[in-house]
Protein backbone atom coordinates (compact mmCIF):
# COMPACT_ATOMS: atom_id res chain seq x y z
CA UNK A 1 0.00 0.00 0.00
CA UNK A 2 2.74 2.35 0.90
CA UNK A 3 5.35 1.10 -1.90
CA UNK A 4 6.86 3.27 -4.06
CA UNK A 5 4.48 4.22 -7.22
CA UNK A 6 1.38 4.67 -4.77
CA UNK A 7 -0.30 8.07 -4.10
CA UNK A 8 -0.07 7.13 -0.13
CA UNK A 9 3.55 6.63 -0.88
CA UNK A 10 3.93 10.47 -2.00
CA UNK A 11 1.50 11.75 0.60
CA UNK A 12 2.78 10.21 3.59
CA UNK A 13 6.65 10.99 3.00
CA UNK A 14 5.98 14.36 1.53
CA UNK A 15 7.50 13.37 -1.83
CA UNK A 16 7.07 15.22 -5.28
CA UNK A 17 3.69 12.92 -6.75
CA UNK A 18 5.29 12.76 -10.13
CA UNK A 19 9.28 11.29 -9.27
CA UNK A 20 8.58 10.46 -5.71
CA UNK A 21 12.10 11.34 -5.27
CA UNK A 22 12.13 15.42 -4.69
CA UNK A 23 11.08 16.27 -1.62
CA UNK A 24 8.08 18.82 -1.17
CA UNK A 25 9.48 20.45 2.46
CA UNK A 26 12.73 22.07 3.20
CA UNK A 27 12.88 20.45 6.47
CA UNK A 28 11.75 16.54 6.93
CA UNK A 29 10.60 17.62 10.35
CA UNK A 30 7.53 19.02 10.28
CA UNK A 31 8.23 21.16 13.94
CA UNK A 32 11.90 21.81 12.81
CA UNK A 33 13.16 25.22 11.57
CA UNK A 34 11.33 26.10 8.47
CA UNK A 35 9.18 22.54 8.73
CA UNK A 36 6.61 24.22 7.21
CA UNK A 37 8.31 26.00 3.99
CA UNK A 38 7.98 23.88 0.53
CA UNK A 39 10.41 23.70 -2.31
CA UNK A 40 9.38 26.11 -5.23
CA UNK A 41 10.51 22.74 -7.65
CA UNK A 42 11.59 19.11 -7.29
CA UNK A 43 15.15 18.61 -7.24
CA UNK A 44 15.06 15.20 -9.13
CA UNK A 45 12.66 15.99 -11.97
CA UNK A 46 11.72 19.24 -11.27
CA UNK A 47 8.34 19.40 -10.94
CA UNK A 48 7.07 22.93 -9.88
CA UNK A 49 5.35 22.52 -6.73
CA UNK A 50 3.94 26.54 -6.79
CA UNK A 51 1.79 25.26 -10.00
CA UNK A 52 -0.28 28.58 -9.60
CA UNK A 53 -1.25 31.66 -7.75
CA UNK A 54 -3.57 30.66 -5.00
CA UNK A 55 -3.31 26.39 -5.72
CA UNK A 56 -2.63 25.74 -2.04
CA UNK A 57 -6.27 27.51 -1.63
CA UNK A 58 -7.54 24.10 -1.86
CA UNK A 59 -5.79 22.47 0.39
CA UNK A 60 -7.59 24.42 3.26
CA UNK A 61 -11.00 21.93 2.30
CA UNK A 62 -8.43 18.75 2.66
CA UNK A 63 -7.02 20.29 6.17
CA UNK A 64 -10.57 21.03 6.89
CA UNK A 65 -11.46 17.12 6.43
CA UNK A 66 -8.26 16.45 8.77
CA UNK A 67 -9.26 18.50 11.42
CA UNK A 68 -12.97 17.23 11.73
CA UNK A 69 -11.44 13.56 11.81
CA UNK A 70 -9.18 14.67 13.95
CA UNK A 71 -11.97 15.95 16.31
CA UNK A 72 -13.82 12.83 16.23
CA UNK A 73 -10.46 10.90 16.71
CA UNK A 74 -10.32 12.84 19.88
CA UNK A 75 -13.79 11.97 20.57
CA UNK A 76 -13.96 8.19 20.05
CA UNK A 77 -10.40 8.40 22.59
CA UNK A 78 -11.98 9.97 25.75
CA UNK A 79 -15.15 7.61 25.35
CA UNK A 80 -13.32 4.58 24.52
CA UNK A 81 -10.21 4.65 27.07
CA UNK A 82 -9.92 4.77 30.44
CA UNK A 83 -6.79 7.08 30.61
CA UNK A 84 -5.71 5.61 33.90
CA UNK A 85 -8.97 7.06 35.78
CA UNK A 86 -7.37 10.30 35.08
CA UNK A 87 -10.55 11.53 32.88
CA UNK A 88 -13.90 10.35 33.30
CA UNK A 89 -15.73 11.45 30.01
CA UNK A 90 -19.26 11.53 29.33
CA UNK A 91 -19.77 13.55 26.44
CA UNK A 92 -22.72 15.78 27.72
CA UNK A 93 -21.07 16.48 31.27
CA UNK A 94 -17.33 17.29 30.71
CA UNK A 95 -17.85 19.08 27.37
CA UNK A 96 -15.13 21.28 28.58
CA UNK A 97 -12.47 18.05 28.91
CA UNK A 98 -13.45 17.49 25.17
CA UNK A 99 -13.08 20.94 23.76
CA UNK A 100 -9.61 21.29 25.48
CA UNK A 101 -8.10 17.84 24.54
CA UNK A 102 -9.31 18.71 20.85
CA UNK A 103 -8.17 21.96 20.91
CA UNK A 104 -4.58 21.26 22.50
CA UNK A 105 -4.16 18.25 19.95
CA UNK A 106 -5.13 20.48 17.34
CA UNK A 107 -2.86 22.59 17.70
CA UNK A 108 0.17 19.97 18.70
CA UNK A 109 -0.80 18.40 14.77
CA UNK A 110 -1.04 21.65 13.51
CA UNK A 111 2.27 21.32 11.74
CA UNK A 112 1.91 17.98 10.65
CA UNK A 113 -1.94 18.74 9.13
CA UNK A 114 -0.30 21.60 7.16
CA UNK A 115 2.08 19.24 5.79
CA UNK A 116 -0.17 16.37 5.07
CA UNK A 117 -2.96 18.92 3.34
CA UNK A 118 -0.63 19.65 0.75
CA UNK A 119 0.62 16.73 0.07
CA UNK A 120 -2.92 15.76 -0.51
CA UNK A 121 -3.39 18.60 -2.89
CA UNK A 122 -0.78 18.60 -4.61
CA UNK A 123 -1.09 14.12 -5.17
CA UNK A 124 -4.39 14.71 -6.67
CA UNK A 125 -3.59 17.07 -9.51
CA UNK A 126 0.00 15.54 -10.59
CA UNK A 127 0.16 12.08 -11.72
CA UNK A 128 2.99 9.76 -11.60
CA UNK A 129 5.67 9.14 -14.27
CA UNK A 130 8.25 6.85 -11.85
CA UNK A 131 11.61 7.89 -11.00
CA UNK A 132 12.96 8.36 -14.64
CA UNK A 133 10.46 11.21 -15.32
CA UNK A 134 12.07 13.46 -17.52
CA UNK A 135 13.75 16.64 -16.20
CA UNK A 136 11.16 19.89 -16.70
CA UNK A 137 12.99 22.68 -18.16
CA UNK A 138 11.82 25.77 -17.44
CA UNK A 139 10.12 26.13 -21.00
CA UNK A 140 8.06 23.41 -20.16
CA UNK A 141 6.53 24.94 -17.08
CA UNK A 142 3.59 26.76 -17.23
CA UNK A 143 3.96 30.50 -15.46
ZN1 LIG B 1 9.85 15.09 -8.83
Amino acid sequence: MLSKGSKLYAIFNARCPRCQEGSLFKNKNPYGAAGMKMHEECSHCGESFKREPGFYFGAAYVSYGLTVALWVAVFVALTCFDWWGLITFSFFEDSLTFFLSGLITLVLALPVLYRLSRSIWIAMFVKYEGPEAEKKTSLQRPE
